[in-house]
C-alpha cells in the first residue's frame, strides 16, 4: 500500500510539473496563457501556484505516464487517468482545463482543480476521492498559508481557488479555501488548530450566504470566532479585486469583516421592508432571538442598545422581550 501510494505521489509530481511546462513554454498551453493573463495573473503568481494546462488530448498525460512505467490502472484510481469501464483502455482525465494543483498538509501536489477556458460544463472538474485525496480533510492553500495564519492568528476563508490566488497576489496571504465542497466539521477543526479568528469571504450570491452560515456553525461549534466579510451584491472576491484593486479588497472588505451576530442580524434585516410597523416588529422580534443565542452579556447589551436606539423602544421593554425569549428557547 505504502508502495502504491509513493507510486501516486511520484505520478502528481510529475504530471504537474508537464501541466506547467506546457501552459508556460509551449504551443499548446497559448490559449490558457492568454485566459490567465486576462484574469491579470502574473507570472510570479502561476508559478507560486504550480499553475498548469492540461492539452486536449485524450492520451497526453497516459503516453507519458505509461512511458515512465506506472501502472496505468494505479493512475487510474489516483484520478489521473479515467476508464469508461473496468477492462477499456484508461485515458487523461482532465482536456483542454487550466490545471490547479492541490497540495497536502506536507505540500505535495495529491490531487488537481480543473477549470475550463470556455462556458462548457462542468466549469470545473476535481481530482476524485483516491488515497491520497480526502476531500472533506484537505484545505486548499493551508500548506502555503500556515505560517501567516499562524502569525497573524487570523484565517480568511474562500469559495474558490481563484480567489485564494487572486488575494494572494494582492498580499493576502492567510487565504484558504474548502474543495468544491462545502466546509466539513474535519476542516473546521483543522482550521481551529491553526488560528481562532476566521473571516469567511464567500460569494454574494443565495449560495454563498446560505454557504456562509453553515460554515459559521461549524467554525463556532469548533471552538472559532467567525468574522464576515461582504462583497458587494453578485460579486465574488476575485470580481472585487479585479474592479477596485487589492488595497480597497484588504481596507474596505477584510477590515470591514462584521461580527457573525452583526451579520445574521444584517440578513435577517434584508428580509423586512422596515418602512411598514407590522414588519419592523416582526424584525425586532427576530432580532431577538438572534440575540438571545449569545452567551456573553456585554455583546447582548450591545446589540439590545442599537436596535432600541434604532428603532426608538425602550431598552428595559426590549430586555424583557430577550428573557422571555430566552426561556422560550430552553
Ligand atoms: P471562476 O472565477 O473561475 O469562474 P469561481 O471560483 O468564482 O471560479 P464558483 O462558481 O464561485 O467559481 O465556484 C467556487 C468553487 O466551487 C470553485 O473554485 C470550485 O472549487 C467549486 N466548483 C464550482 N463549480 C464546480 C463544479 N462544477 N464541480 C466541482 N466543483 C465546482
Ligand atoms: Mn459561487
Ligand atoms: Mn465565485
Ligand atoms: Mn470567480
Amino acid at each position: 500500500a505504502r508502495k502504491r501510494k509513493e507510486s501516486m505521489l511520484a505520478a502528481h509530481d510529475l504530471v504537474a510539473k508537464l501541466y506547467h511546462h506546457l501552459l508556460l513554454n509551449t504551443d499548446y498551453g497559448a490559449q490558457a496563457r492568454n485566459y490567465l493573463l486576462n484574469r491579470q495573473m502574473q507570472l510570479a503568481t502561476i508559478e507560486e501556484f504550480g499553475l498548469g494546462y492540461s492539452p486536449d488530448s485524450w492520451d497526453f498525460i497516459t503516453q507519458r505516464l505509461a512511458k515512465r512505467g506506472f501502472s496505468l490502472s494505479l493512475m487510474e484510481e489516483a484520478g489521473l487517468l479515467s476508464q469508461k469501464d473496468r477492462n477499456s483502455r484508461p485515458f487523461d482525465r482532465f482536456r483542454g482545463r487550466v490545471m490547479f494543483p492541490i497540495h497536502n498538509s506536507q505540500g505535495q501536489v495529491v490531487a488537481f482543480g480543473a477549470r475550463t477556458l470556455g462556458d462548457d460544463q462542468p466549469k470545473y472538474l476535481n481530482s476524485p476521492e483516491t488515497p491520497l485525496f480526502n476531500k472533506s480533510h484537505l484545505l486548499f492553500n493551508l500548506h502555503r498559508a500556515r505560517t501567516q495564519i499562524r502569525k497573524q492568528q487570523e484565517a480568511v476563508l474562500f469559495e474558490g481557488y481563484v480567489d485564494v490566488i487572486s488575494a494572494w497576489q494582492v498580499g493576502v496571504h492567510n487565504g484558504i479555501a474548502s474543495l468544491g465542497t462545502s466546509l466539513t466539521e474535519q476542516q473546521a477543526r483543522i482550521i481551529r488548530r491553526n488560528t481562532e479568528t476566521v473571516i469567511l469571504c464567500y460569494d454574494s450570491d443565495q449560495a454563498g450566504i446560505e454557504a456562509a452560515f453553515k460554515g459559521a456553525d461549524l467554525l463556532v461549534a469548533a471552538g472559532c470566532t467567525v468574522k464576515v466579510a461582504q462583497m458587494p451584491q453578485g460579486m465574488d472576491p476575485d470580481d472585487y479585486i479585479q474592479q477596485y484593486g487589492g488595497e480597497r479588497f484588504k481596507q474596505e472588505i477584510l477590515l470591514n469583516a462584521a461580527s457573525l451576530t452583526a451579520y445574521r442580524l444584517q440578513v435577517i434585516r434584508s428580509r423586512h421592508t422596515l418602512n411598514d410597523e407590522t414588519e419592523r416588529m416582526k424584525f425586532v422580534h427576530e432580532a431577538l432571538e438572534e440575540i438571545s443565542r449569545l452567551p456573553s452579556a456585554v455583546e447582548r447589551d450591545h446589540y439590545l442598545r442599537q436596535i432600541s436606539e434604532e428603532f426608538h423602544l425602550s431598552l428595559d421593554a426590549m430586555k424583557q422581550e430577550q428573557k422571555k425569549i430566552f426561556k422560550q428557547q430552553k
